[in-house]
């Protein structure tokens, strides 16, 4: 099996191999140290977000405020849409509360009440 140069995310070894694809073509690794209990992950592992560079956020920023759209946006900036969406996202829980939050906790409370 050729080297990757990918390492486990649990136990930061190489002794890596592919294995397989997600159905959404992602590329996915094992892991074949046997004293590690992760054995299957992803390269794109969340603990490393590829969030937007400060100044490419300023850049969506800007642009949003013009009136452009997502998908503009990223055309224009270069990066994938879904990570505009998500600046945009974390610029609004900075200025709003999360909308599903409310409802959740009245759900919960009618049924308390009910019981
Ligand atoms: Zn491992």
């Amino acid at each position: 099996m050729a080297l990757t140069q990918v390492r486990c995310p649990d136990c930061n070894g190489l002794n890596v191999v592919k294995y397989g694809k997600q159905p959404n073509g992602e590329q996915r690794y094992s892991c074949q140290d046997p004293r590690c209990e992760r054995t299957i992950f992803l390269l794109n592992y969340r603990n490393q977000p590829a969030v937007a560079s400060p100044s490419a956020r300023t850049r969506i920023i800007e642009l949003a405020l013009d009136g452009a759209d997502a998908m503009e946006i990223s055309e224009t900036l270069g990066l994938p849409e879904e990570e505009v969406i998500r600046v945009f996202q974390q610029l609004s829980r900075l200025t709003a509360p999360p909308v599903g939050v409310r409802s959740r906790n009245r759900r919960a409370a009618t049924k308390i009440a009910a019981g």
